[in-house]
């Protein structure tokens, strides 16, 4: 049976790109924003200050210039957001895309053709801030592609329908005032089903919520080839 994480595999042999081509693949550094990271106990990761210093001292020591990782990472980036933290049962704190931690106005391209789904400014602390979702189709699949933690500029003149050729420029990375309250950086996530969410949709989630989440939010990285 044929599966998308089957199509997505066999799209392209190569990496696909999807930050602009100042930044070449070979620029990538994988980044660990896990729990388990005992270097982080020195950064305040959910402060976008000393994030943003313990990924440039990455970056420094690896000679790189992106920053990338983090899907199904179990992090501690949201513990001080209020919207991640659950009354009752576990937080959401499970990763469901992968992060490029690059400068702000960095162009982002999209790596498949697409329409534009949705978009909206998710404008609460810890949230995506402005975000573009997009709608593919391949072979008999419809599937959705989510860029979140844009500019407020790469909402203008968007419009539900607009076309997106592969390759082509999208968005531009925000900052922290606007991403809302973050390192600048790009969440790119794959979803199957939204469920009926417009500009919107889960990008972290809870340990009980997990087997639903992963299946429906495949990992980018079988269509993106990274390394
Ligand atoms: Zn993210």
């Amino acid at each position: 049976m044929n599966t998308l994480e089957h199509i997505l595999t066999n799209f392209s042999d190569q990496s696909i790109p999807i930050l602009e081509n100042t930044l070449p693949i070979q620029s990538y550094v994988p980044l660990d924003l896990s729990a388990d990271n005992t270097e982080l106990k020195d950064f305040d990761i959910t402060d976008p200050e000393s994030c943003q210093s313990y990924i440039d001292n990455i970056l420094k020591s690896k000679a790189g210039k992106v920053a990338y990782g983090g899907y199904l990472e179990v992090r501690n980036l949201y513990k001080d957001k209020s919207g991640f933290n659950q009354n009752f049962g576990e937080p959401r704190n499970i990763h469901l895309g992968i992060d490029y931690w690059a400068t702000e106005g960095t162009e982002v391209f999209t790596p498949l053709n697409g329409v534009v789904h949705s978009f909206k400014n998710n404008s609460n602390v810890g949230d995506y801030g402005p975000t573009i979702i997009l709608e593919h189709s391949l072979e008999d699949f419809v599937f959705y592609t989510l860029y979140g933690h844009l500019s407020l500029e790469s909402l203008v003149g968007l419009s539900i329908g607009k076309k997106f050729e592969a390759k082509s420029v999208l968005a531009t990375l925000g900052n922290p005032e606007i991403n809302v309250n973050y390192a600048p950086h790009l969440h790119f996530q794959i979803i199957k089903d939204l469920q009926g969410s417009r500009g919107d949709y889960p990008g972290v989630c809870s340990k009980q919520q997990l087997d639903f989440y992963r299946n429906n939010c495949i990992d980018p990285n079988l269509l993106l080839k990274i390394r």
